[in-house]
């Protein structure tokens, strides 16, 4: 039998007064801060990045020609979560007996005239009893519920989100596969939803157009319309993602734009 070491309790010396006023919290934020900022990648005109795909074509045209806004804290903290959460799941992959990871967080770019589509794409798998090789995209969510306002009740959400797939889209042409997967991961519970996505030429048709496009309007110095502003589907991006509002709004009321027309800057 171990032997029982008997510690006689007495009150802990008060912590002196050098210790308690230093300022941990901030020091220990800021090293995150530090961290996180070294990973941020400056915008250059002609690569474009398949997660951006599928956002507001006037936003994009501000990131691009605007002076760089540095990224907040709080949405650089929110990528490094996403990335953690992939790192998960890449652990699970690699140890898993009925699944063979075969790449991972592999770059690609793909070269169209004077633009190129440079990503890096989470997994790409073999699982058992199945020969083709499967390109898998980790998203992480807050809660596969959300508050229905009509309802007035809890409802599934919809998944997946078209920009996941349009996403994932560029992925499998530029890895030449036809099979995909996108895996929601519930941040608080670990818990997953998988919706498989399968290669569809048209769809990547639209996003190269798309690319082009948004080149076009940059090195044209032409303002896109508010793309996020005229359509349902996309409004919520002008509230959630856009740090380019007023400035929006400001060149909406001066050029008095109709509906999808672009305006010379
Ligand atoms: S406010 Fe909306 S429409 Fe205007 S740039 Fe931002 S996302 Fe696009």
């Amino acid at each position: 039998m171990s032997e029982v070491i008997l510690i006689p309790y007495s009150r802990p010396e008060l912590a002196e007064n050098s210790f308690l006023s230093l300022d941990l919290e901030g020091t220990i934020n800021q090293a995150i801060d530090e961290y996180l900022r070294r990973e941020e990648r400056p915008l250059v005109v002609g690569v474009y990045y398949p997660s951006m795909i599928s956002y507001c074509l006037r936003r994009l045209f501000y990131l691009y020609t605007s002076p760089p806004k540095p990224v907040s804290s709080e949405k650089l903290r929110i990528f490094h979560a996403g990335n953690i959460i992939h790192s998960f799941i890449k652990e699970v992959l690699e140890k898993s007996e009925k699944i063979e990871l075969l790449h991972n967080e592999g770059e690609f770019a793909i070269i169209i005239d004077d633009i190129q589509i440079r990503g890096r794409y989470d997994d790409m798998i073999l699982l058992r009893g199945f020969k083709e090789p499967i390109v898998i995209e980790v998203k992480s969510i807050k809660s596969f519920r959300k508050w229905d306002r009509e309802r007035k009740e809890h409802v599934d959400v919809e998944l997946p989100y078209s920009e996941h797939v349009n996403q994932l889209m560029i992925y499998l042409y530029a890895m030449r596969c036809r099979y995909g997967a996108i895996v929601y991961v519930e941040k608080p519970t670990l818990q997953i939803k998988v919706c498989p996505v399968v290669f569809d030429r048209d769809r990547l048709d639209m996003l190269i157009d798309r690319v082009k496009q948004l080149h076009e309007f940059i090195i044209t110095k032409t303002l896109p319309p508010a793309e996020a502003k005229q359509n349902e589907s996309m409004r919520w991006q002008c509230y959630v993602a856009c740090e380019f509002r007023e400035h929006c709004d400001r060149c909406e009321n001066k050029n008095n734009m109709k509906k999808g027309e672009g305006v010379s800057f």
